[in-house]
């Protein structure tokens, strides 16, 4: 038997449910403005992913579309304003921005308590102490709930993540470690990848860099998290990947096979994508409820 597919899109189904009647029960339904600065098709892509499930589950988005020149103080000033908004609950900055903006700078312009990415300073902090209120960064919550959906527990476990970002892998290894896993951190200056990657039980890949992680880098019975999401088209990948847009860090179609039956990984797409976008929603909701 091969090892287990873990379907990302199924698990987001069976959560369903549950958000739904949570956003039902509320006075308004809760309202994300998402912040798209100038016209990268990715970006473009994973805002109408977001807007359309948000608008499934009976959420709402607002896109507030700038363009590629706006100023450091434009796109600050559009997040005060959303911070000043009655009609919206949360707010997310789609990232990355221009290189003549501060990502930082525009991210802690962000009123915590509409930080639906969990991202600022103070949710950060928030959530590092354990606090019950912090908002867990969209893609760790997407993570978590995966693996609890497939009752793959980290307690004990060696996690090991490739990438060490504030936005994706330091969130990774903080949430391994909150659910009681010894955690390496590995990035672009480890020394041998392989030799710590091959010691994973789980393995969460979030590097940006395709078919970084092969056959040689996992034993047998490791769950592989592949966080990663490249453009095959920008990666001239197409021609090797025929029909496939988006492809992961982790070489899957040579990975599965030396995972054996015992082992599990996620594809891409529909592995870790569909659940982050079910942790940003479900953060938008705990966030409306305390209003
Ligand atoms: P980033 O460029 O900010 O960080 C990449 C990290 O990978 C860095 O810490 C770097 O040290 C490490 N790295 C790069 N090359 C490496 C190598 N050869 N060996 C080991 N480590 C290496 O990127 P990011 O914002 O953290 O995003 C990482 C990936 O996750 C991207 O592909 C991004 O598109 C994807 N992503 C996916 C989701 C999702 O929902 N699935 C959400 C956000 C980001």
């Amino acid at each position: 038997m091969p090892a287990l597919i873990i379907d990302g899109r199924a698990a987001r189904e069976a959560y369903m449910p549950a958000l739904q009647a949570r956003i039902k029960a509320l006075i308004a339904p809760p309202t994300l403005a998402i912040i798209q600065v100038g016209d990268r098709p990715d970006s473009t892509a994973f805002i109408k992913a977001k807007s359309a499930f948000a608008v499934k589950v009976g959420a709402k988005t607002r896109h507030i579309h700038l363009s590629e020149d706006a100023s450091q103080a434009d796109v600050i000033k559009s997040v005060q304003e959303c911070n000043a908004s009655h009609d919206i609950h949360g707010i997310i900055v789609q990232l990355p921005l221009p290189i003549t903006i501060d990502q930082d700078a525009v991210i802690e312009a962000i009123d915590p308590r509409k930080d639906a990415d969990g991202l600022t300073a103070l949710n950060v902090k928030h959530w590092l102490e354990g606090r019950e209120d912090a908002i867990m960064p969209a893609t760790a919550r997407g993570v978590k709930e995966l693996l609890e959906h497939y009752k793959l527990s980290l307690f004990g476990k060696h996690v090991v993540v490739v990438g060490r970002s504030m936005l994706v892998g330091k969130p990774l290894a903080a949430l391994a470690l909150n659910e009681n896993a010894t955690v390496t951190i590995c990035h672009s200056r480890t020394a041998d990848l392989a030799q710590e990657t091959k010691k994973a039980d789980v393995l969460i890949v979030a590097a940006g860099r395709p078919a970084l992680i092969g056959p040689g880098h996992v034993h047998e019975g490791a769950v592989v998290i592949d966080v990663g999401i490249n453009d095959a088209k920008r990666e001239k990948l197409e021609e090797e990947i025929p029909g496939r847009k988006l492809v992961g860090d982790v070489d899957f179609a040579a990975v599965l096979p030396a995972l054996g039956d015992a082992g599990a990984i996620t594809p891409v797409p529909g592995g870790v994508g569909p659940m982050t976008v079910l942790g940003l929603i479900e953060n938008l909701v705990d966030l409306c409820a305390r209003v």
